[in-house]
């Protein structure tokens, strides 16, 4: 709601001051020097017919900007300013203060206090405990802009005084020290305090740090975040320093995953599509981001990386990511609870308000879409034309990356049966179970065929046949215990790998299942089908390969079809009975 021209503390580059704009009215919190400086570079200063300032207290670094402010408001802008004190005493300091300072003509501004009648945003202070000198002369505010009710605390030793404000829904921007001091609240006696908050459904943010780093890292985890710094990107050009900031940040990461890429430690595309995401943020200067992959075969929208959010599935019609896909456009809302297809229930669940957010959907190269990045709440609100500009790298890149994906796990899956097939078995053999046989785990395997399936397809036909393998697959599926994968190895043949399972506990479990199937009754095509497995199990050797240890499975599953089918073989002793 708010935006921050800076969020240091008293000497710093960038002082704690935080304004919003309401049709042409600018109104400010606070109005250090540095406050000033920003402003001037604004381009909606030069648009606005009037400026209200609040004003928490009178220490030189809160409201040094202030008669620079009217100064300039009044010879260059020709706008009338407003200064709102906090108390008549405070009003007192700075009629004085002002009256004094040559360029503060009386004609350009006007000081006001409650008690001059009701003030704007139902405005009221909220007296607190700063410095001994300001005692009594120190505030926070809490105001009230198009419903939404929101808690500036300013400089204070304690928020209880703002207790009774912060319920569910509002939103307090506060202050948070790394240096223990009498004068202001240290971040690790307040993040319980913070902690609780957030729990009671209040959005919190921080404000007046002297150590970014180190208040970042104390919330990091959190929810609490930092007040958002408005951006004059797109607007102004950016500082150098800004702008090398985030080349060294886009460059961090992309380095990263260069590494990553090339390194031969098992990963998957979870880390890259984290990385892109983190990349997007920072492309755009969102506050968070996400990246969506449309899953079709499940008809589900889901979050393949979220960052400062939690992984989320959705149906693929619902929210603004599903209007983007099904609209095959980008979205873009500055004003998301106006939009029937925002869905407000995260929002709604962890009290995070969503000002802006920013839809691009991502094709393969085919143009088919197949996902989508999400940014949520860029200070100033997003541009379509210039976000997904600077979105496109990373968009590009996850693009990619996204339909190989895709397309992996396409190749490793079955239509039919939905299991993972005989690519999927070798992939998982070598990157899980290969490596805890050689780590020296139980592993063990059966190799199940279908008795006399030729039968079913010759009396019913083949789309019988194909429910019935459907039907056995889905048997299988479903009796995989954590860490299990069954796969449908060719025809009518499944094999199930089973990780820490001794082969007796391998062969009950084949036991099982083949009763399981013996007793069912499956429905294909409108018939009324009974089949039976037989089936070979094996502890897999690691001494031997892959293929070796299938091999054994499958003499043994013969010996079952040869010794009366329905049956499942495993003592390895039956190999040499084999008739
Ligand atoms: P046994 O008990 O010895 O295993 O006899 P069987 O009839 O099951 O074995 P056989 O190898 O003679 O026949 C397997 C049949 O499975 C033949 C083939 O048409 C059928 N089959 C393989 N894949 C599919 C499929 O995807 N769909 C259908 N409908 N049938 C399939
Ligand atoms: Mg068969
Ligand atoms: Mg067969």
């Amino acid at each position: 709601m708010l935006q921050f021209l800076g969020r240091g503390s008293a000497f710093s580059e960038l002082h704690n001051s935080a304004f919003f704009l309401r049709g042409s009215s600018l109104i400010l919190l606070d109005c250090p020097t540095s406050a000033f400086q920003a402003l001037k570079q604004a381009p909606f200063l030069a648009a606005c017919s009037d400026i209200r300032i609040f004003v928490t207290h009178t220490h030189a670094d809160h409201i040094g900007g202030i008669p620079l402010l009217i100064h300039y408001a009044f010879y260059i802008l020709h706008t009338p300013v407003v200064v709102t004190a906090p108390s008549e005493e405070v009003a007192e300091d700075l009629r004085l203060y002002l009256s004094r300072i040559e360029g503060c003509d009386p004609a350009g501004y006007r000081i006001e206090t409650a008690a001059d009648g009701a003030l704007p945003f139902s405005a009221h202070a909220v007296p607190v405990t700063h410095a001994p000198r300001l005692d009594g002369r120190c505030f926070g505010w809490c105001l009230t802009v198009d419903g939404q009710e929101i808690v500036y605390t300013g400089d204070t030793v304690s928020l209880d005084p703002f207790l009774p404000y912060l319920h569910e829904g509002v939103i307090l921007y506060t202050e948070a020290c790394s240096w223990e001091s009498d004068v202001h609240m240290h971040i690790d006696t307040l993040l319980p305090v913070l902690q609780q908050l957030r729990q009671n459904g209040v959005s919190v943010y921080l404000m007046h740090l002297d150590n970014e780093a180190k208040i970042t890292e104390a919330i990091s985890g959190t929810d609490i975040a930092l007040a958002p710094l408005y951006e004059t990107e797109g607007e102004t050009a950016m500082s150098d320093s800004k702008a090398q900031e985030t080349l060294d940040s886009i460059f961090s990461i992309t380095h990263d995953l260069y590494k990553r890429m090339c390194s031969d430690q098992e990963s998957t595309h979870d880390t890259l599509f984290t990385d892109l995401t983190a990349l997007g943020k920072i492309l755009t200067g969102a506050d968070r981001a996400s990246f969506w992959k449309w899953d079709k075969r499940r008809h589900e929208l889901w979050t393949l990386s979220a960052i400062g959010t939690e992984r989320i599935v959705i149906p693929e019609t619902t929210g603004l990511v599903g209007k983007a896909l099904r609209e095959q456009q980008v979205v873009v809302t500055n004003d998301p609870y106006s939009d029937p297809d925002f869905n407000q229930d995260v929002d709604k669940k962890t009290g995070y308000v969503t000002r802006s957010v920013l839809v691009m959907p991502v094709a393969d190269v085919n143009g088919e879409f197949i996902g989508a990045y999400q940014m949520i709440n860029k200070p100033g609100g997003f541009d379509a034309a210039e976000d997904c500009r600077r979105l496109s790298p990373a968009a590009l890149i996850c693009g990619l990356a996204l339909e190989s994906e895709t397309f992996l796990e396409d190749s490793q899956h079955d239509r039919l049966t939905q299991l993972k097939n005989r690519m999927g078995f070798y992939a998982d053999y070598l990157h899980r179970y290969g490596k805890m046989l050689a780590a020296g785990r139980n592993v063990s395997m059966f190799l199940c065929d279908i008795d006399h399936f030729k039968r079913v397809n010759d009396t019913y036909g083949h789309n019988a046949g194909d429910d019935a393998l459907a039907f056995i697959a889905d048997i299988l599926q479903k009796s995989c215990r954590p860490g299990d994968n069954a796969y449908r190895w060719g025809g009518e043949e499944f094999i199930m790998l089973m990780p820490d399972t001794t082969l007796e506990e391998a062969a009950a479990l084949a036991e099982a299942i083949r009763v399981r199937v013996m007793d069912a009754t499956c429905l294909a095509d409108g018939n009324e089908i009974r089949m039976t497995l037989s089936f070979g199990c094996c502890a897999m050797d690691s001494s031997i390969s892959v293929e070796g240890n299938v091999s054994r499975a499958d003499q043994l599953l013969y010996v079952a079809k040869q010794t009366g089918r329905n049956k499942v073989e495993w003592k390895p002793d039956a190999l040499e009975q084999k008739p």
